[in-house]
């Protein structure tokens, strides 16, 4: 049902509704007055009076009326207009001595009894049409058209939330000034001609603050802040969750310039061909959300921004330019954003001047802000427990057992050796790519764990883009995938699992050198596997004996041995400066390229 309908019935109600209350407020007054009056003949009352049944009389000199009271009928006043003027009639009261009479001069009075019987009543009637009415859209609403949902967006004027509460994820933040500025002053964009950005998706595990850094951009923008949970959008029945999304955006758009927030976009936004089993109602909200963002004006400041923690699952037509055409990684912070963080929220906390927040981000890597958030706290709670009137030292080492022990996030915080061993393995791999020559350069060095498994990371940059890969390269990626174990191996003497990835990706490699790319003597330029086949189960065909195979596997083995000794053999060779790097590795839990390089060279 559209709006117009709904209009259209709201009025008709209305105007019933003022029928019915007119006619009863008649049939009342009139029963009303029944009541409490009687008119009756000038006659009636001089036969009442001389027969002395008449206990009081009043005249009003002003209308010219008489009311008067008669014995036993106390509740009723009697009414009459006198025929004679006033003089001879209060002679003829006099004349059979009438206890009590008064003359009055009141003609307000009926203006008053006016207001009181009719206007009264109306504006009575008026205030319970009102909450009548919005009853009454409220059910056509839900049962009827399936449309209005303003109960349940949820709309602030003013989040309250500043960058400044939101520490740490300095990237973050920066990519979203710009939306902040685009809030404040549209005109300058589009003077210039610039196609304004309409979303932006906010990816990050749980809990870095992703919800908060929304709030903090509307806050810092001053603009009203929608926000809708992808979850409240799949409703039950099918073609609801399409209206609200409508309506969200219908809403958006009077207000304008503002922030629509769809948290957890990953319910609605999930990629349509991924699963086998149909959800109309998630493909209608979707097609609709789609629809939405196309269709709005983003010069006029709405700007959408999306959160989510599976950004691999969600469809590709919600990432495409012109809708959401940003992604702002939140990360799990580091060791400065955990110690901003903490700093942040001890702020709204007593806390004791000895308190050394230093030590408690130190052993919380891969621990959330809002794991953080909630260690202050707890450490608040444990404090008020004891009575005491500042949050100490040991409050903070309890809470961060409790909260961590009592969450199953301890996985994700990894004990000293652990770390020690990650650190070990991350910079095997970066200190292979800045040796080798045909290795990419070493972009960033992490032994924050991630949420996708992994314990730390080693990103290379690519200098140039590549189309062709010559042996020599693809031999010294295997010797890099490698390096991660063979730097356990050569600083520790011992290994671990978290070569898994590693030696899946360096086997890749070394197969598909044999295989496919024609690279060993052995078997020269026959083709083994034929790479077109890889789309329909991932693997490629295979085009040879079962002897070929056995041969494949032991040049396969040849290349992985020949390249984790080349690795070891390096790793040997510098084992200081490996040493030196894990130890500023392990105090910033983060290096970027130039720190890497920086270090190395004031080391060597
Ligand atoms: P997400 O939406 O990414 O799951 P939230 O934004 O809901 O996480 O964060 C939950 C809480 O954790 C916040 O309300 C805040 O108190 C705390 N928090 C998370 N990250 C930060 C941060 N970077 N700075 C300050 N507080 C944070
Ligand atoms: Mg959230
Ligand atoms: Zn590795």
């Amino acid at each position: 049902m559209n709006d117009d309908d709904l209009k259209k019935k709201k009025i008709r109600a209305g105007i019933i509704y003022a029928v019915v209350v007119i006619v009863l407020m008649i049939l009342i007054n009139q029963f009303m007055n029944s009541m409490q009056t009687k008119d009756v003949l000038y006659s009636e009352f001089k036969t009442m009076v001389s027969e002395g049944k008449v206990t009081a009389v009043e005249i009003n000199t002003g209308s010219g009326e008489i009311n008067f009271k008669v014995q036993g009928d106390d509740y009723k006043v009697y009414i009459t207009d006198p025929t004679e003027d006033l003089t001879t009639v209060t002679a003829y009261i006099e004349k059979y001595k009438v206890p009590e009479y008064t003359g009055v001069t009141t003609e307000t009075n009926i203006w008053l009894s006016l207001l009181i019987q009719w206007v009264l009543p109306l504006l009575i009637f008026a205030v319970l049409w009102r909450f009548l009415a919005k009853g009454l859209t409220k059910n056509m609403g839900d049962s009827m058209s399936f449309g209005k949902s303003n109960a349940k967006i949820y709309a602030e004027n003013e989040t309250g939330v500043r960058f400044a509460d939101v520490a740490g994820e300095d990237e973050a933040k920066e990519s979203l000034v710009e939306i902040v500025d685009l809030l404040h002053n549209p005109q300058k964009y589009t003077e210039i001609g610039a196609r304004m950005p309409k979303g932006a998706l906010l990816v990050g595990p749980p809990g870095t603050g992703k919800t908060l850094l929304a709030k903090a951009v509307a806050g810092e923008a001053g603009v009203p802040f929608f926000s809708m949970s992808g979850s409240e959008f799949v409703q039950m029945f099918v073609g609801m969750g399409a209206a609200r999304v409508r309506d969200l955006f219908k809403q958006a758009q009077e207000k304008a310039p503002c922030i629509v927030f769809i948290d957890e976009i990953d319910a609605i936004g999930r990629s349509r061909d991924q699963s086998l089993s149909t959800n109309d109602e998630r493909e209608q909200t979707l097609n609709q959300l789609l629809t939405e963002m196309d269709g709005f004006d983003s010069s006029k400041g709405v700007v959408i921004l999306g959160a989510t923690n599976r950004p691999e699952i969600l469809d590709p037509a919600l990432l495409r330019p012109g809708r959401f055409d940003r992604r702002v990684i939140v990360e799990i912070p580091d060791y400065p954003g955990r110690l901003a963080i903490l700093k942040v929220h001890a702020k709204k906390v007593r806390m004791s001047d000895s308190v050394k927040l230093e030590a408690i981000a130190k052993t919380t890597p891969g621990a959330s802000g809002a794991d953080l958030a909630n260690i202050i706290n707890e450490a608040a709670l444990l404090a008020v427990r004891k009575n005491r009137k500042m949050v100490e030292q040991w409050d903070l080492e309890e809470a961060l057992e409790v909260v961590i022990a009592g969450n199953v996030k301890k996985d994700r915080v990894l004990s000293p050796k652990e770390k020690r061993s990650v650190a070990y393995h991350e910079l095997g791999h970066a200190f292979l790519a800045h040796i080798l020559p045909c290795a990419d350069e070493v972009h960033k060095i992490t032994i924050i764990p991630r949420t996708k498994g992994a314990l730390g990371y080693t990103m290379q940059l690519p200098g140039e883009e590549k189309y062709l890969v010559t042996r020599e390269e693809m031999e010294d990626q295997i010797a890099v995938s490698l390096a991660g174990r063979a730097a356990e191996e050569v600083m520790l003497g011992q290994v671990s699992t978290g070569a898994a990835n590693d030696i899946e990706q360096a086997t890749t490699t070394a197969r598909r050198m044999v295989t496919i790319y024609g690279m060993t003597d052995r078997f020269d330029m026959v083709g083994l596997e034929s790479p077109s086949g890889q789309y329909l189960d991932g693997r490629p065909v295979s085009n040879c004996s079962a002897e070929t195979q056995t041969q494949i596997d032991q040049e396969i083995l040849a290349i992985i041995k020949k390249q984790h000794q080349r690795a070891i053999n390096l790793l040997l060779e510098n084992k200081e400066k490996v040493q030196v790097l894990s130890e500023y590795l392990l105090e910033k839990e983060t290096l970027t390229g130039e720190e890497f390089l920086r270090i190395l060279a004031e080391n060597s």
